[in-house]
């Protein structure tokens, strides 16, 4: 089995998912006493949100290449980034390193793919939704990817740094999410990305009236396949 390298804490609510999710995807593989090969580094994310706030991607992107490196070095043979946000600046990781990153936003778009959808609403931060980086690469793969209205965003946005990177999960926000889900279904989408690895710490099948497409098990889903390929 080959070695997974995850650069998490981002916020580390989501990155304690994907090490559990892995080590089950693992254990369903293989049977028996299993678990995935794993080798974690975990950041500090007031420091990475920090750098998101003034702007600061450069900073940002050299420190996680760093990280990246010693994930490499440590014995890892994939990088799984562990938050959609920060593939902002996938490429200063990738230049850093000789081992593959998987992409968060490939893995997505595969799966949506293999789903026979085309257009999709995007949930994620504001970064997410609203800068090219993530969506470009998405739509890359053929697919329509549509965002909430202003409001709506910012919504979404806070709930996201306001509440489910600090663990706080709110009746009252899964509501609104839900409102969110309907308003884009009503524009047209055949389909949600939970853009953001925290999301589905919130938001389940049961709140979208289309199907979801969580990032953090697809992401996770996709780095067993490799692991065990
Ligand atoms: N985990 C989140 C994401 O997937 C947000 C936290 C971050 O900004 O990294 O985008």
């Amino acid at each position: 089995m080959r070695r997974i390298g995850m650069l998490g804490g981002m916020s580390w609510e989501s990155t304690a998912e994907y090490y559990r999710l892995a080590n089950e995807n693992v254990r369903d593989a293989l049977g028996g006493m299993h678990s995935a090969s794993i080798l974690l580094d975990s950041v500090d994310f007031a420091d990475i949100e920090a750098l998101q706030s003034s702007g600061d991607w450069e900073r940002a992107g050299l420190v996680l290449a760093e990280r990246a490196r010693a994930l490499e070095a440590g014995g890892a043979d994939l990088i799984v980034l562990c938050t959609n946000t920060m593939h902002k600046v996938a490429h200063r990781i990738e230049d850093g390193v000789s081992i593959p990153l998987l992409h968060i936003a490939d893995t997505t778009a595969g799966a949506i793919r293999a789903a026979g959808t085309t257009r999709v609403g995007l949930l994620g931060t504001a970064f997410t939704m609203e800068q090219e980086f993530y969506r470009d690469r998405v739509a890359a793969h053929g697919i329509e990817v549509m965002t909430p209205d202003d409001a709506d965003r910012a919504t979404v946005h806070r709930v996201i740094y306001d509440e489910l990177v600090r663990g706080i999960i709110r009746n009252h926000s899964r509501a609104a999410y839900r409102e969110v889900i309907t308003r884009l279904v009503d524009r047209g989408a055949e389909g949600i990305i939970l853009g953001c690895t925290e999301i589905e710490l919130l938001v389940g099948d049961e709140d979208s009236p289309v199907p979801l497409f969580p990032t953090t098990r697809l992401h996770v889903r996709a780095a067993v396949g490799f692991a065990l390929s």
